[in-house]
């Protein structure tokens, strides 16, 4: 396999002959051609590309836009985005994307120490969304896969009684909401021993996952990928010391302070959002990709043995709010909350008061739990996170559950 900086500079000349996109954007940032643009190690001069750019893309030169570097008729697949922002974004894979998508699948998937013969029921529906590419990991392993989709809970706790599965993966919340629904009706989960979550934050929180843990008395291990880059792309160890990387050799990895653009040294401890170059793809190659994520990460060697790149997800840019000057992440109020717990239920819901990024003090956060104890996280959350909270105790159940992606902002009051 030839090395991560003769297949970047390869990947950078297919651009410069096959995306129109990425020829003009090179160009227009003063890379006259790929010579200009060099190796990896200069990779920080080059422009990042941002999500609404290949929207804007796909919209003016369909059906896969300009930065697409195949035709679509060498497409193997075709995934789309959940498209929140009006239409869906196409993300097409060649027959090889495929197959290195399954490889960093499988990867990503057995760091747990999933393993050939192991049952794993899944709740991930093999729909539109790049989700369902994480599915072919469990064959890839060798597992028995029982898929029983999004949306069905009956089918999912009949499935655990009669098949008694080793392993479950979906999102969080859904591990959360399962465990309520089978307390109520007590059904035993006793057979899951490791539960996969992956989706959304809330896998690396550790009120959250302690509470999942518990609910389940099963270890719970995080997933992370990104649909535009590559499914299931960071999968934690039995160690359950952060994700490791699990794309080594076929995309790059950067951090970068997202109010700044300024790239960030990566060393243990270090925070920001990870920016991704892919090495080796075909149908859709991106370059300096901003994901949004916001991470922690760790460069030193782990317990397991493994020595690639680990990290913690802290949120979403873009869910991030500014309160006061103060960097707020709805899921690290989460976290906080969860320390209360068995007096909260874990969910919560933030009502901004005002559209935008930018709140003033202080910002609702609503908590399902003892009404007695708002005060009491209130402080907590002053003190930890440095902003101020109204807090709102409400009636366990009474937030929305969800069996994909909980929301944690709620804009329908803010005006
Ligand atoms: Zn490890």
């Amino acid at each position: 396999m030839p090395d991560a900086d003769s297949l970047y500079r390869q990947q950078i000349a297919a651009l410069y002959e096959r995306s129109a996109f990425y020829r003009e954007k090179l160009r227009a940032a003063g890379f006259a051609d790929p010579a200009a643009v060099g190796g990896l190690a200069e990779i920080g001069r080059l422009p990042f590309t941002e999500k609404d750019e290949l929207r804007a893309s796909q919209a003016a030169h369909p059906p896969l836009g300009a930065h697409a570097a195949i035709d679509i008729s060498q497409a193997a697949r075709i995934y789309s985005t959940s498209g929140t922002s009006g239409a869906p974004l196409y993300i097409p894979l060649t027959r090889a994307d495929v197959e290195q998508w399954r490889e960093i699948g499988r990867k990503s998937y057995s760091r747990n120490g999933l393993a050939a013969g192991e049952r794993v029921v899944t709740t991930y529906g093999a729909g539109p969304f790049v989700a369902g590419a994480s599915l072919a990991a469990f064959e890839a392993i060798g597992c028995v896969h029982i898929p029983v989709g999004a949306g069905n809970t009956e089918r999912l706790l009949s499935a655990i009684r009669k098949l008694a599965p080793e392993a479950l993966a979906c999102t969080p919340s859904y591990a959360l909401h399962i465990a309520e629904v089978a307390a109520s009706k007590g059904v035993s989960l006793s057979a899951v021993k490791r539960i996969i979550v992956g989706g959304e934050p809330g896998g690396g929180e550790e009120g959250f996952r302690r509470r999942l843990e518990s609910a389940w008395r099963a270890r719970v291990y995080e997933i992370m990928g990104i649909g535009d880059v590559a499914a299931s792309l960071w999968g934690e160890c039995a160690e359950q010391a952060g994700m490791h990387f699990s794309a080594e050799g076929v995309i790059h990895v950067e951090l970068i302070d997202p109010e700044t653009g300024k790239a960030l040294e990566i060393r243990d401890g270090a925070t920001g959002e990870l920016v991704y170059t892919h090495l080796a793809r075909e149908a859709a190659p991106l370059v300096r990709f901003r994901s949004r994520d916001h991470v922690r990460v760790w460069t030193s060697p782990c317990a397991c043995g493994r020595s690639s790149l680990r990290v913690r997800c802290i949120g979403r840019t873009d869910d991030m709010l500014i309160v006061r000057g103060v960097n707020v992440f709805p899921s690290a109020v989460r976290e906080i909350v969860a320390r209360f717990q068995p007096r909260v239920t874990g969910a919560i819901l933030i009502r901004p008061r005002r559209k935008g990024v930018k709140q003033d003090p202080p910002l609702p956060v609503l908590i399902e739990g003892d009404a007695t104890l708002g005060e009491a996280i209130a402080g907590e959350i002053r003190a930890t996170l440095l902003f101020t909270p109204e807090v709102r105790m409400v009636a366990a159940q009474s937030l929305p559950r969800s069996d994909y992606k909980v929301k944690l902002l709620d804009y329908s009051e803010a005006t």
